[in-house]
């Protein structure tokens, strides 16, 4: 496009581009939601898989591990499990998608009206030796007893014939938790970064992706079960 110099043109284009930069205030006042929404129209159970799209997580290149990848594999399996025990559930992203902030995807929970929401991640260290459970909460009335819940089912589904350890809950000031507002957790069932946990999750068997999905869907069903039973 050729520069312009004359003034009246320059006047001319900034009023609308102010225009335009009105309207779309506008648009965005009326949807303060923004694009979220419950893919499902409603869920009992929310699962969100870490990272996604342009934020990779955590990379394990000797084993071709990617957290974003696994994270979505695993929630996908532990929707299936859930779903065949009849819960209504729902994904935060089920693609390669980028999520530019924690707190929509606990909206999305909010949103379809869910009775737990569990954000899934993969552990990383530097160093290749940690490998332990770890479930983090945010809001410690909503969350905490949901959390030691899902640490239990994840040390005992996970931990037999292997080193892994239990380190027990710890508190995450996560957008995702403190936004969802009902009980809600972030679980880091093992270390990628660890030698031995990383050959089992890349093994093309699959068996501890599965055993992973297998042991948060266990989780969660015992939550609800437990739910039902005080009230
Ligand atoms: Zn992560």
């Amino acid at each position: 496009m050729r520069q312009t110099t004359d003034g009246r043109t320059v006047t001319i284009a900034a009023i609308a581009a102010v225009a335009v930069l009105l309207a779309l205030g506008l648009l965005v006042a009326l949807h303060p939601r923004g694009r979220v929404s419950c893919p499902t129209g409603s869920a009992a159970v929310v699962f969100d898989p870490g990272h996604g799209g342009e934020d990779p997580g955590a990379i394990n290149e000797a084993y071709g591990l990617v957290e974003k990848e696994l994270t979505l594999e695993i929630a996908r399996r532990a929707a299936d499990l859930l779903r065949q025990e009849g819960y209504l559930v729902a994904l935060t992203r089920n693609d390669d998608r980028t999520i530019a902030a924690n707190s929509p995807r606990g909206e999305v929970a909010n949103v379809c009206g869910a009775g737990v929401y569990v954000s899934v991640h993969l552990n990383a260290f530097g160093d290749p030796d940690p490998n332990y459970v770890l479930t983090l909460w945010g809001i410690e009335e909503k969350d905490r007893a949901f959390a030691a819940t899902m640490q239990a089912a994840l040390a005992t589904e996970l931990r037999p014939g292997t080193d892994l350890g239990d380190s027990g809950l710890d508190q995450l000031e996560n957008g995702g938790l403190l936004t969802a507002r009902m009980p809600a957790v972030l679980v880091e069932p093992v270390f990628l970064t660890n030698p031995a946990e990383a050959a089992r999750l890349g093994n093309p068997d699959g068996r501890r992706r599965e055993q992973i999905a297998r042991a948060i869907a266990a989780g969660v069903a015992k939550w609800f079960r437990a739910s039902e039973a005080t009230s």
